[in-house]
């Protein structure tokens, strides 16, 4: 089952004169693509091919959810559109195939390349075991493949793999060690769990935290204030807080003129 996913990457980007980062032994090739890493957080998709069949529209959504729910969640990327590409389409052009899921190229050497990257749907001719299990193998081929866009290549293919998993080496080699060795990588063939069950290891957030940046601290805006209610006359209306509302403790007859003070030491929008 692991080897579901068969990657196929053409081209190898880098033959000679590997430029390694600052403080990368030279013995440590593997896990990204430095030059395929994007400038950006944030990277448009399109779908080459979507359709209105049930099964089209459910696995464009699970694969849109997997990536929300890892790559996204733990860095600060965002993919962002989501609708049919056109010809001008920037960033990750998906072909929905019933065929091997693959990337042509790794990270930012995606951008605008007409089926770039292909996903699986219906698993008739590949995957077959998939076709019992859609949503946790189009979730876990989307984790793995968007892993691929933004520049992780196989974690077998590192030279400090055990032997067993360097055997099942394949596509394109990473260049800089971003991590030590990573058998739960979603990146790797050998991990015991398929595609990590789709779920990023620990030291797959600590990659993508280093290339992209930690989620940022979403802004908690403090909107303590006093509410007040007062008649035209400036009687005060007595209320009471009542679940996520205010009740009157009084009742008024209908058409009765009143306004309501909201008092806090900051300005805000209501
Ligand atoms: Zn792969």
């Amino acid at each position: 089952m692991h080897r579901l996913v068969h990657c196929i990457l053409w081209g190898t980007l880098l033959s000679a004169g590997v430029v390694l980062a600052p403080g990368v032994e030279a013995q440590n090739r593997a896990v990204v693509l430095q030059s395929a890493v994007w400038d950006t957080h944030e990277i448009p998709v399109c779908w080459e091919n979507p359709a209105d069949a049930p099964l089209n529209g459910q696995g464009r959504q699970w694969t849109r959810e997997a990536v929300q729910e890892t790559w996204e969640r733990y860095s600060q990327l965002r993919f962002t559109g989501w609708q049919a590409c056109t010809t001008q389409s920037r960033g990750i052009h998906i072909r929905i195939a019933d065929e091997g899921p693959h990337v042509k190229r790794l990270g930012k050497y995606l951008d605008g390349m007409p089926d770039g990257m292909v996903v699986n749907f219906t698993f008739r001719r590949w995957g077959l075991s998939c076709a019992e299990t859609q949503e946790y193998c189009i979730k876990g081929i989307a984790t793995h493949e968007f892993g691929h866009a933004v520049s992780f290549a196989h974690e077998q293919n590192r030279p400090d793999a055990p032997a067993e998993c360097r055997a099942e080496r394949a596509g394109t080699d990473g260049d800089v060690l971003v991590t030590p060795y990573d058998l739960s990588s979603v990146m790797n063939y050998c991990n015991p769990r398929w595609v990590g069950n789709g779920k990023l290891s620990a030291l797959d957030i600590v990659a993508v935290q280093k290339l992209y940046g930690a989620p940022r601290q979403e802004q908690v805006v403090d909107l303590a204030a006093t509410m007040r209610f007062e008649l035209a006359s400036k009687a005060e209306m007595p209320a009471r807080h009542q679940g996520r509302g205010y009740a009157l403790t009084h009742a008024y007859p209908s058409g009765t003129q009143f306004q309501i003070l909201i008092t806090r030491p900051q300005p805000a929008y209501v």
